[in-house]
């Protein structure tokens, strides 16, 4: 069946959906949750290393933490890019305080830290704040 997989991010399943039916508000099979959002959406650490490894829609992850004031500044921008990269990419974010496993496995050093993951593989790391058009270029040059 051919199709892009995507992990939901919800439940974990992994959904294939064609390409004609990204920007059409495509569905998970298995819990209904919408799989492509204008929406970051909070991740835990299983499902970043699923969505990461397993995705054909590229992942950007925000790695981030409720004491970072940075990280905080950047949270509006960060979503504006979701807004403006909608079916292209999906941009979502992990609390490294939360899930401290996560920022070790992907040696997170600095938050906040965005990371650009496509086909499985991780294609670019960028460390700091930048304002949501920054963000949109810098994935763009990423994938
Ligand atoms: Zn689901």
């Amino acid at each position: 069946m051919a199709g892009k997989k995507i992990t939901c991010l919800d439940c974990g399943q992994v959904n294939r959906v064609p390409e004609d039916k990204l920007m059409s508000a495509p569905k998970c099979g298995t819990c209904g949750a919408p799989l492509i959002s204008d929406k970051v959406q909070e991740v835990d650490f299983a499902t970043l290393q699923k969505a990461a490894r397993t995705d054909e829609v590229p992942l950007v992850v925000d790695f981030w933490a409720p004491w970072c004031g940075p990280c905080r500044m950047m949270a509006p921008e960060f979503s504006k890019a979701a807004v403006a990269m909608k079916g292209q990419a999906r941009l979502v974010k992990l609390n490294t305080q939360d899930h401290p496993q996560a920022g070790q496995a992907y040696g997170i050093r600095g938050i906040p830290t965005m990371a650009a993951f496509s086909g499985g593989r991780e294609k670019a790391r960028q460390s700091g704040a930048m304002p949501g058009a920054q963000i949109v270029d810098w994935v763009k040059r990423a994938l």
